[in-house]
């Protein structure tokens, strides 16, 4: 097929206002087929590739590929992208930054924008009281940190998490996952003294009860099974939990839930860390998921959304946990200076009106997708909050067919846990484009009830 002309000619602000995808080719078009055959030859198989998108250009929530298609992006890079793609905001900070300064280690000098974007995050965190924070280049090096922390400020040797979460995939994040047993495979033994609890997944109870009668018994299950038989309490230095599971499927615990795990936390000397690598930075309406809930971590971790695409994540800690001395932790990278310059850009925006205009079209996409949910018997569920939306089928078969059908008609999403297809658009996105979102999202999913074009 012939290559049509690419869009790049598109101004950025006409790019970013498109409120429809604009496909120009067959889908891949002939300059991804090219970088996919280049690709199956030189990268690594271990990467998981969902479908056949070459991107190269991004504005707001429109994501344009080597062809010249433009897709509305429902994945913000798999929630990375908050700010929307290439906001001029974030572009202006990261060049003027990178202009000055590239690069000095703050592990070992003063790196003033680096305590600069600390004192910020001590601002915003859902922490209560001072904190101090340690920035790292991702968020799976903010989940070994505060693994790290926890051991050595409480002297206690067990960690807790939760079965279907998803932490990252170094060796003690990668221990803390528990979303996918390919995750595991073949790299055993893991890091010890990690143990795993039942999450609040009322859509498919891992216990088998029901929300309300079930007594929130998930969180029972920690003291009668897990502090019975397999660890006392006091030597579990901390439960790891996602407020919302991320990539275990977007999935939101009951009511109270949280709330009786932090207390549980709080009855033994167990700290509370909140990963809101995914969750965070804003994405539900409000800068921390927890805070829909009043639940106050004493670890916050943070990543992904917080610099709009620029490597950076951060653990955020009570002050008093930080009683690990100088060399204890460290690291070349974390808290580069432009990342952090994309970081204090990002949460101005964030602060500014993102955070709000997440919470607007979520409940817009939400309540969209729950009237669809009434006419299109393939959806099982529709949960989330803000822009952080999961729509669960019935096994992954029929969500990988939404999520193909979608792609085909220029919409962007992302499978998530067995049979859940996340969205998590940029927090820019407007009603318009959202509301093309839907009906495309419509349109596959009547396609994948027909089994397929
Ligand atoms: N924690 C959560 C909740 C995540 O969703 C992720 C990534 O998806 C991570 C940690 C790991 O982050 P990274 O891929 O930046 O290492």
């Amino acid at each position: 097929m012939a290559t049509a002309k690419p869009l790049t000619d598109l101004a950025y602000d006409d790019l970013a206002a498109l409120t429809s995808p604009r496909l120009v080719t067959e889908l891949p078009g002939p300059r991804a087929r090219a970088v996919m055959e280049r690709d199956a030859t030189v990268t690594s198989p271990s990467l998981p590739r969902a479908y056949p998108l070459a991107p190269a250009r991004g504005a707001g929530a429109v994501v344009e590929d080597v062809d010249g298609n433009a897709f509305l992006d429902f994945n913000a890079a798999i929630a990375v992208c908050s700010t929307g793609h290439a906001h001029p905001a974030v572009v202006r900070a990261v060049q003027e930054q990178a202009e000055r300064l590239l690069h000095y280690s703050a592990s070992d000098f003063y790196l003033p924008i680096y305590s600069e974007v600390c004192a910020r995050l001590d601002a915003i965190t859902p922490v209560v009281g001072e904190t101090r924070s340690f920035l790292t280049n991702s968020g799976t090096e903010a989940v070994e940190a505060a693994i790290k922390l926890a051991r050595r400020h409480t002297g206690r040797q067990y960690v807790i998490s939760f079965i279907g979460g998803f932490h990252g995939r170094t060796y003690g994040s990668v221990t803390l996952t528990a979303s996918k047993a390919n995750y595991h495979a073949g790299f055993g033994p893991l890091l010890p003294g990690v143990l795993y609890a039942p999450y609040g997944y009322c859509h498919r109870c891992p216990i088998n009860l029901s929300y309300p009668e079930c007594g929130l018994a998930t969180v029972d299950y920690i003291e009668d099974v897990i502090f019975h038989r397999l660890a006392r309490p006091d030597e579990v230095a901390a439960v790891i939990i996602e407020p919302i599971q991320g990539e275990g499927g977007y999935i939101v615990p009951p009511p109270g839930w949280l709330r009786k795990l932090r207390d549980l936390c709080t009855e033994h000397g167990i700290l509370f860390v909140a990963d809101e690598v995914q969750s965070g930075m804003g994405r539900t309406g409000r800068m921390w998921a927890t805070e829909h809930v009043d639940v106050v971590p004493d670890i916050v971790l943070a990543g992904k959304g917080i610099a709009s695409g620029m490597p950076l994540g951060a653990m955020i800690a009570r002050a008093d946990l930080m009683s690990w001395d100088a060399g204890a932790h460290g690291s070349t990278y974390g808290g580069n200076p432009v990342a952090c310059a994309a970081a204090l850009a990002t949460i101005d925006l964030i602060e500014g009106e993102l955070a709000d205009n997440a919470a607007v079209v979520g409940d817009q996409l939400l309540h969209g997708l729950r009237s669809l949910q009434a006419r299109q018997p393939l959806i099982q569920d529709v949960r989330g909050i803000g822009l952080m939306i999961g729509v669960e089928f019935a096994d992954a078969e029929v969500a990988d067919a939404v999520e193909m059908a979608c792609f085909h008609r220029g919409l962007l999403t992302l499978r998530a846990g067995d049979s859940t297809i996340r969205m998590s658009p940029p927090m820019v996105i407007g009603r318009e484009q959202a509301a093309t979102g839907l009906h495309l999202f419509e349109e596959a999913c009547a396609e994948a009830s027909t089994g397929g074009a």
